[in-house]
């Protein structure tokens, strides 16, 4: 498989060039030269396939021959090592719990195949690769935790300060080892800005082999079809479901519609977002703005500018109408977020987290217009890590989960830096 660079001024790559650059030298998005068909087999056996062999099956034309079939497979193994329970919440609604990873966010599926590949990469005689990484939140510690004590890579996080919850803070602050995390006066944008800038830069170039952990990064990106694969295997009715997808980046969903242009079956996607609306504002109006970025108490999702956006485009060709009909946006505030979390506690005793909560609160808006569907809801964290603002709104506590046991006490450690690239540049050459 060669991958393209969506703006078409650098040359083609294989999947390992894609992964250790993770950007393309003309600042574009890695996109794959052709979209492989699930085989009809695959699809017929899929519900009776072991995790592993799922996904390897999907993984398997990306990689081709850059990482060997005995190698794939143990990597796939490793990455999806955990559960990916599908959870009927009401009869029309079903929550797939992405959040029994070792960070308890859906990031770890596309972190952990991502690092165990740059591993093997890296084990194969390429220099040390120091991965520079944007973070809204959950990023951070996903990245971290997949790449902690990975030999021949280190790991420097961006984080904007004061906006990622405590959980998130210290999953990303408290490693040491390879892993270092920058908190930058600023928001994810301006972090996600400076890496990208980073990428681009001469000077930085000689020093660093650098790469990006974002879904920038074909390896993080890819392998979140696989857990769409799962929904499905567990998937009761025959009508194929409605997903609603917690958005910021846009990663997570633009995974979905590649495993859905790839012959996955889904009804309808939804694009569930905060009140940073891009893509809800495109998918009314055909016109795409970029905005700057709000706060809000879904703060992994809290993207005005969001990478992948390019991506869903090039998947569907620049075609305004199949977008149209294939996704629809909705833009979820805050007081209908945190009333989504109370409701849902109260009468069907699932807690969701915020950004679970947001693609609730979508699905609901579009169940009341389509009454027949069914829907899942992609539960993208463990509410624990964000129990600062769920515990109010429930008035209970979140049980703490084994995953999190003493990082709670742990001390953060960090260095401060504006939001500016030349301090970053700074930074990184004088270490
Ligand atoms: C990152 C994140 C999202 C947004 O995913 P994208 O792929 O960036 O759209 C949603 N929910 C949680 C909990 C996240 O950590």
């Amino acid at each position: 498989m060669l991958y393209y660079s969506l703006r078409h001024a650098a040359p083609p790559v294989d999947f390992r060039q894609a992964t250790v650059a993770g950007q393309a030298p003309d600042g574009g998005l890695y996109f794959p030269a052709t979209i492989p068909r699930f085989s009809p087999d695959f699809l017929r056996e899929l519900k009776t396939m072991d995790k592993a062999a799922v996904a390897f099956a999907v993984m398997q034309p990306y990689v081709g021959d850059t990482i060997p079939a005995d190698v794939l497979r143990r990597i796939c193994a490793e990455a999806v090592d955990f559960d990916f329970p599908l959870v009927e919440v009401t009869a029309r609604t079903s929550a797939l719990e992405l959040f029994h990873g070792p960070t308890l966010a859906f990031k770890d599926v596309g972190a952990r195949f991502m690092s165990r590949c740059l591993g093997y990469f890296s084990r194969q005689g390429q220099a040390q690769v120091t991965v520079l990484v944007a973070t809204s939140g959950d990023t951070g510690g996903a990245v971290a935790s997949g790449f902690l004590g990975v030999a021949g890579v280190e790991v420097i996080i961006l984080y904007p300060a004061g906006k990622v919850s405590p959980v998130q803070e210290l999953q990303l602050t408290t490693l040491g080892r390879n892993i270092t995390a920058l908190e930058v006066q600023g928001t994810f944008d301006d972090c996600q800005r400076l890496v990208k800038q980073a990428f681009t830069d001469a000077d930085l170039a000689r020093r660093y082999v650098l790469t990006s952990a974002n879904s920038i990064n074909v390896a993080r990106w890819l392998p979140q079809q696989i857990y769409y694969c799962y929904a499905l295997q567990q998937w009761p009715h025959i009508e194929p479901p409605v997903f609603s997808v917690p958005s910021g980046n846009f990663g997570n969903l633009c995974a979905g519609l590649l495993a859905h242009v790839s012959g996955l079956p889904a009804r309808h996607f939804l694009a569930a977002c905060n009140a940073n609306d891009a893509v809800p504002d495109y998918l009314r109006s055909g016109e795409f703005t970029p905005k700057a970025a709000v706060a809000t108490i879904s703060n992994a999702m809290d993207v005005g500018h969001p990478s992948n956006f390019a991506r869903i485009l090039e998947l569907f060709q620049h075609d305004y109408e199949p977008i149209r009909t294939t996704v629809s946006g909705y833009s979820v505030t805050d007081a209908a977020t945190a009333a989504t979390i109370r409701a849902v506690y109260e009468q069907h005793h699932y807690l969701l987290d915020p950004h679970g909560a947001v693609a609730y609160a979508a699905w609901q808006q579009y169940l009341a217009e389509h009454p027949t569907a069914r829907g899942i809801v992609l539960e993208t964290a463990h509410p624990v890590k964000f129990y600062d603002v769920v515990e109010p709104i429930i008035a209970a506590k979140v049980p703490v989960p084994t995953a999190l046991d003493g990082l709670l006490t742990r001390q953060k450690q960090s260095v401060g830096l504006a939001a500016d690239f030349a301090a970053l540049k700074e930074y990184l050459l004088g270490r």
